[in-house]
């Protein structure tokens, strides 16, 4: 089979393989289901498509997607206004609100620091974040970023420019995971587990 590129089906494969997760081969299996369940999938996802590429907008004040502008997190006024989290995207953020560990405010920079691809402080959300902490009662942060190089690259560079008497700057603990076996864990991890091993209680 030689599908020509203007055919709509191949069209659709092609767009779905994109996706995080799916290869050509998940995408066709995905189109397919898509296409058979047209009452299921298809009608209600092009509804949806059409929905979110309308609605959806970026929160001015923490990046975060919402339909609103400031977001539901920025606006619900339950939250501890003095805790600031730091992340690098939406996903992340979606994350620690699953965990429910958070109960103050999101931060979103749009990515991590890396010189090679040109991502220098600039091209982040980083002015606006010194605004908000100078601009509200901010008394901690919380940088809450990867493991990664660029991620602790990040992490250090945000610390030595937020850093002031007033607020304690956090970063989140590596380590073991909860139900995690030692001999399971990659050496990094295990090694900074270690690093920061703490007084047993
Ligand atoms: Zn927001």
């Amino acid at each position: 089979m030689a599908p020509s590129e203007k055919n709509e089906i191949e069209n659709f494969i092609r767009l779905l393989s994109k996706l995080p997760g799916l290869g050509p081969r998940s995408g066709r299996r995905a189109a397919l289901e898509i296409i058979k369940r047209k009452d299921q999938l298809l009608t209600p996802l092009r509804e949806s498509f059409i929905e979110i590429s309308e609605k959806i907008i970026v929160c001015e004040n923490c990046n975060n997607i919402d339909v609103i502008s400031p977001c539901s997190i920025c606006t619900d006024v339950r939250r501890d206004e003095s805790i600031i989290c730091v992340v690098e995207e939406v996903s992340d953020l979606w994350a620690i609100e699953r965990s429910g560990a958070v109960k103050g405010y999101y931060h979103i920079l749009g990515g991590v620091l890396n010189a090679l691809d040109g991502i220098g402080p600039d091209q982040l959300h980083i002015n606006n974040l010194n605004k908000r902490i100078k601009e509200n009662q901010v008394s901690e942060v919380i940088l809450a970023l990867s493991a990664t190089i660029d991620g602790q690259t990040t992490m250090h560079y945000l610390s030595d420019l937020l850093q002031n008497d007033k607020i304690r700057i956090s970063k989140l603990a590596h380590g073991i995971p909860v139900g995690g076996e030692l001999d399971y864990l990659d050496d990094g991890t295990l090694m900074q587990a270690i690093v920061s091993r703490t007084n047993t209680d």
